[in-house]
């Protein structure tokens, strides 16, 4: 059976993290939609000039843009036994976009995606950005109040430490009004198709971890 991943939770809900380690547990391709745009915008081509425009302000990237960005990496090879999306869909339209895409993709299955909401109090989550430090290399996040980072060599692969640039407190700001007013409704699109389950991301890692395989598990959609 495909399996189909689909994390929707504010700016610095800690959706990387868990991500990251369900892909490399569960060997399936985690398309981050941010790190695809930010590689684009590093080539230097006329898309990332275009995305570049919109993301150092915090809002969201065209619709027909990310749209080509996904279908082109779900039509992938190593993605035939399912994907973790992680930061698409980010709006009714996008999540419109991604039923036609499906529809395409898997249209000699009926696989449903499991859409996560990461559900946490929004009031610490600026602070928890404006600290956010990333590695070049192997992606890792590392958070510069709660760990004790020596230097900007990332401990676990040795890759140089780096802040993104949308994570200053004026642009993480309109990342969250963006994602306000764009993104949370479509927790409610999916509560009200039976896809959604609803983890709550204020607790301990590996916690999280644990509840997310569990409800991977059972298949539970609640
Ligand atoms: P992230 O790394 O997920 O925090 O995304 C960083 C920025 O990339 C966002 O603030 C948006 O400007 C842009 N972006 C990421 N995903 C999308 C998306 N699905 N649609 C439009 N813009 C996006």
């Amino acid at each position: 059976m495909k399996q189909e991943y689909i994390f929707i939770g504010p700016p610095g809900s800690g959706k990387g993290t868990q991500t990251k380690k369900l892909s490399e547990e569960y060997k399936l391709p985690h398309i981050d939609t941010g790190a695809l745009l930010r590689e684009e915008i590093a080539s230097g081509s006329d898309e990332g000039k275009l995305a570049d425009s919109f993301i150092s302000k915090g809002n969201l990237v065209p619709l027909n843009l990310v749209a080509n960005i996904i279908k082109n990496r779900l039509k992938k090879d190593d993605c035939q036994n399912g994907f973790i999306l992680d930061g698409y869909p980010r709006s009714t339209e996008q999540a419109l976009a991604l039923d036609d895409i499906l529809a395409e993709i898997d249209k000699d299955s009926d696989t449903k995606p499991i859409v996560f909401y990461f559900k946490i109090d929004e009031e610490l989550l600026i602070e928890r950005l404006v600290n956010r430090i990333s590695c070049k290399d192997c992606g890792e996040i590392y958070n510069l109040k709660t760990m004790n980072i020596q230097g900007n060599k990332c401990p676990k692969c040795g890759g140089e430490l780096i802040r993104r640039n949308d994570d200053t407190e004026e642009v993480a700001k309109k990342r969250f009004d963006t994602y306000f007013r764009e993104t949370a409704p479509l927790i409610d699109l999916y509560q009200k198709r039976g896809w959604l389950t609803t983890l709550d991301a204020s607790l301990e890692i590996e916690t999280i971890y644990k509840n997310l395989k569990g409800a991977i598990k059972g298949n539970v959609h609640s």
